[in-house]
C-alpha cells in the first residue's frame, strides 16, 4: 500500500487517475505501475463532450526509471464511441496521443539527446535507435508548430554539405544578440532553395529584414532581390568568405611558385601553406623568425600574401565611403600585381563592391553562422556523414533551431 502512495505522488497523478498496484519484476528489472480510475464519463478527445465508457484498450508507457529500474506504467485506458468522431481513445495526463513514452521521459530523453549522438542516447536510455528517432521527430515537429511568425532583422544565408558527395543544402539562419538559430534548411544551393524560405514569411517579416549576410553566390542573390523588399541595400557580403577568397589566392600563387623552385632545387616555400594564412597578428612565435625571412625574400608568395594582409585592413574602416577610397586603392594594387588568383579576387570584389560597402553599413557579417557552421561539422561527425536530407535536417532543427522541444507537461 506505501508503494503505491508513494508512486501515485511521484507520478502526480490526480483524480480519476489513481496508482493500483506497484508490481517489481526482478528478472526484467523492472517495475510494473498500474494505473487505473475512478470515473464513468469521459471526454472525446476532439469535442471534448463527455460520454459513456465503450470499451477499453490496454496501454504501456516507458517512465522515468526509479532506482535504476525500468519503469513502466499500464492502465487500461477508456474508449468512447463519439456520435461525431468515432471510436476515440480517451487522452491520458502523463502522455501524448499515440506516445510509448510518458511525457516525463520523453523530455528526459531530448535532454539526453542534445547531449550526445543518437546512438549514445539509446545506451543511455535503453531504447531503440527507432524509438530515439521517433522522439527526436516528434519534438521538432512541436517546435516548428510552435514557432509564431517574427520580424528577423539580421539574417545569414549559407550552404553546407552534408559529408557524402555532392550534396549541398541551404541554411538561413538568424543572428540575434547572444544566440544564432537555425530557420530554414532547403535542399540544394540553387535559387529555389532559397526562394522557398523567403515565400514562407509574411510581408511584415519580409519587410523587416534589414540586412543578409551571404557569399557572391549568384542563386542567392538573385532570390533575395526578387523576394526582400529594397534587398539591394540589405545583402552584405561577408568579409569571412571575402578574405577566404583572398586566402585561397595566396595558398595557389605558393602552390606554383613552390613548384617552380622545387624544379630548380630551392625548397624556402616547402611546408609554408599554413604560415600565409595566419593574419599579420597570428603568426605563431615559433615560426615568426623564419617567416620574417622568407617574407622578406622577393617571393610571388609574399607578395601575395601583402595584397591579402592589406585586404584584412578594409574592413577596419569606420564608414563605407572612407572604405569605397581605401578599396580603390587597394584593387590598383592588387590587379597590377601580374598574380593571377589574386587578379581574379580582386576583379570579383569590384563586380560586388556595392553589397561588400553594405557591411559598414549594417555592419553584419555571417559571423554567427561560423560557430553554427562548426556545431554542423560535429553533427554531421558524429552521425558519420548523413545520406537523408530529411535526417539531416531534423538533426539541425533539433540542435540549432532554439525550438521549444518538450511536451507540454
Ligand atoms: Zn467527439
Amino acid at each position: 500500500m506505501k508503494d503505491i502512495q508513494l508512486y501515485q505522488q511521484i507520478l502526480g497523478l490526480a483524480a480519476p487517475w489513481q496508482v493500483e498496484s506497484v508490481a517489481l519484476k526482478p528478472k526484467e528489472r523492472e517495475i510494473e505501475v498500474r494505473v487505473t480510475f475512478a470515473e464513468t464519463l469521459w471526454a472525446c478527445p476532439q469535442c471534448q463532450k463527455r460520454m459513456a465508457i465503450h470499451d477499453y484498450e490496454e496501454r504501456r508507457w516507458r517512465h522515468l526509471d526509479s532506482c535504476q529500474f525500468k519503469t513502466v506504467l499500464v492502465s487500461r485506458v477508456p474508449i468512447v464511441r463519439c456520435p461525431e468522431h468515432g471510436s476515440q481513445t480517451v487522452a491520458v495526463p502523463w502522455a501524448g496521443k499515440y506516445d510509448r513514452f510518458s511525457r516525463l521521459f520523453e523530455r528526459l530523453a531530448i535532454d539526453v539527446m542534445l547531449e550526445c549522438s543518437t546512438r549514445g542516447a539509446c545506451e543511455i536510455l535503453g531504447i531503440s535507435w527507432d524509438e530515439a528517432d521517433g522522439i527526436k521527430q516528434r519534438a521538432v515537429k512541436r517546435g516548428l508548430a510552435r514557432k509564431t511568425p517574427k520580424v528577423m532583422a539580421r539574417l545569414c544565408v549559407d550552404e553546407k554539405g552534408m559529408g557524402h558527395g555532392h550534396d549541398y543544402m541551404t541554411i538561413v539562419a538568424q543572428a540575434e544578440e547572444g544566440q544564432t538559430t537555425v530557420q530554414y534548411v532547403g535542399e540544394g544551393r540553387e535559387q529555389e532553395s532559397l526562394d522557398a524560405f523567403w515565400e514562407g514569411l509574411m510581408a511584415e517579416q519580409l519587410a523587416g529584414v534589414k540586412a543578409i549576410a551571404m557569399d557572391m553566390w549568384k542563386p542567392y542573390v538573385q532570390s533575395t532581390l526578387a523576394h526582400v523588399p529594397g534587398a539591394a541595400g540589405k545583402i552584405v557580403h561577408d568579409p569571412f568568405h571575402l578574405v577566404k577568397y583572398m586566402n585561397e589566392a595566396v595558398n595557389e600563387v605558393r602552390k606554383s611558385e613552390h613548384r617552380r623552385l622545387q624544379a630548380q632545387g630551392d625548397d624556402i616555400l616547402k611546408s609554408t601553406r599554413q604560415l600565409w594564412l595566419y593574419g599579420m597578428e597570428n603568426v605563431p612565435a615559433k615560426h615568426a623568425q623564419r617567416f620574417d625571412e622568407i617574407k622578406e625574400l622577393n617571393l610571388e608568395t609574399s607578395r601575395a600574401w601583402a595584397i591579402k594582409e592589406v585586404f584584412r585592413n578594409f574592413w577596419r574602416c569606420d564608414t563605407a565611403k572612407k572604405a569605397g577610397r581605401y578599396f580603390g586603392q587597394w584593387y590598383s594594387w592588387a590587379i597590377r600585381s601580374r598574380l593571377e588568383p589574386v587578379k581574379k579576387v580582386a576583379r570579383m570584389c569590384k563586380r560586388h563592391l556595392t553589397n561588400i560597402l553594405t557591411f559598414f553599413e549594417h555592419r553584419h557579417t555571417n559571423g554567427p553562422m561560423e560557430g553554427l557552421n562548426n556545431a554542423i561539422q560535429g553533427l554531421i561527425k558524429k552521425a558519420y556523414g548523413y545520406r537523408n536530407k530529411e535526417r539531416f535536417k531534423i538533426d539541425i532543427f533539433f540542435h540549432l533551431g532554439g525550438l521549444a522541444l518538450y511536451p507540454i507537461q
